[in-house]
């Protein structure tokens, strides 16, 4: 089966795993402080703060925000479900907003006026304009886990520019990987030294006291990375530029060659000063779920990202969810194709074949 999705690893990750594991630190030491610098090399933010994964950071991010229970979090219907589990984790309440079926992202115009904080998804890899969201509410975090090396007119996705913190993630279908992983980039000290001390059970340490003393002045968690992981995420790193390069080739492949195909809808694309990040190539068909069908049987991994959020129990009367006509509509026809840096010409052509034979 062709993935739709899959990692790149090549000796040389391996080779830094390896001597982490010869080293005297396991779990958290020098090679997350390292990942972490390497992380504000690439976005441009201040600070970077690793997670254990990416549905860590988003629960981090809001955490450290005092986004809590009576606190209203909107997030785009069309995303992945730890984006809106990260506002229950705090007690929050959702609020489902609808697409632009344009952009596949957020329609940021509908983002309602009384929302405490927005978690806005760059979908596919493509940035939320964030130009466009008036009245800000109180807490802006994206949600990059599908964006890294994807940039705005501002600068690299990641620098919060217009937000206060932005969530990634290292699952090993991402672009880059850590095995599991994520991380928070923000400008603000304060909002990445309350974000160190959750990651480590709430605990805050006094230069001052003796080594043996520490407070817990908050709930905190265990979401540290390993050293082990953040090596991997080290070298990923030195190769992001060579990961978006290979995935945008395979992206306009496939434009090419599936564009003026009737019955399908190609993926939205960037706009000038925008660059994607092409961590999904999602095109949209009429039958979609025959199509599903049809691809697994002829060995192609396809996926459908996502099933919309207010479809699952416990989102199903979610504040807006019955606003969502752009989000169902697209929900019903949407066929993520496969695309990762080491998917073969030749096994592309096979799916772009066998596309135009099924359609
Ligand atoms: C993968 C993903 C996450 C969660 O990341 P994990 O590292 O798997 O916890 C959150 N949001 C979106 C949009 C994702 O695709």
């Amino acid at each position: 089966m062709i993935p739709y999705g899959k990692q790149t690893l090549d000796d040389d990750d391996i080779a830094a795993v390896v001597a982490v594991l010869r080293s005297d630190f396991l779990t958290q030491g020098p090679a997350v402080a390292e990942f972490e610098s390497a992380l504000c090399d690439i976005t441009e933010a201040r600070y970077a703060v690793a997670m254990s994964s990416g549905t860590a950071a988003l629960h981090a991010s809001l955490a450290v925000a005092g986004i809590g229970p009576g606190a209203t979090v909107a997030v785009p219907a069309l995303t992945f479900a730890a984006s809106s589990n990260a506002a229950r984790y705090v007690g929050a309440d959702v609020h489902l907003v609808d697409i632009d079926p344009s952009t596949l992202n957020i329609d940021v115009g509908l983002v309602p006026p009384t929302a405490d904080a927005l978690v806005a998804v760059h979908f596919a890899g493509l940035p939320v304009d964030l130009t466009g969201l008036t009245g800000r509410p109180g807490v802006v975090v994206e949600d990059a886990a599908h964006a890294i090396g994807a940039r705005t007119p501002d600068g690299p996705v990641g620098n919060c520019a217009r937000s206060d913190m932005c969530c990634f993630s290292f699952h090993p279908v991402k672009t880059v990987t850590t095995g599991e992983g994520g991380a928070v980039t923000t400008n603000s000290s304060a909002y990445a030294d309350a974000l160190r001390q959750f990651r480590h059970h709430g605990i805050a340490k006094n230069p001052q006291d003796p080594f043996w003393k520490y407070e817990l002045s908050m709930l905190g968690y265990n979401y540290r990375l390993t050293d082990i992981q953040a090596a991997l995420g080290t070298s990923q790193l030195a190769k992001l530029d060579r990961f978006i390069a290979a995935r945008a080739q395979i992206a306009e492949r496939y434009r090419e060659a599936l564009g003026s195909k009737a019955g399908i809808e190609l993926p939205p694309e960037a706009s000038e000063g925008f660059r994607h990040g092409h961590h999904l190539f999602p095109i949209r068909v009429d039958d979609r779920d025959r199509a599903f069908d049809d691809l697994r049987s002829a060995g192609i991994g396809v996926q459908v990202h996502y099933v919309p959020t207010h479809r699952f129990a416990g989102f199903e009367h979610a504040l807006g969810s019955t606003e969502l006509p752009h989000t169902d509509a697209a929900a019903d026809r949407l066929i993520s194709l496969p695309i990762f840096p080491t998917l073969s010409a030749a096994d592309q052509s096979y799916v772009i074949e066998t596309l135009q034979r099924l359609l």
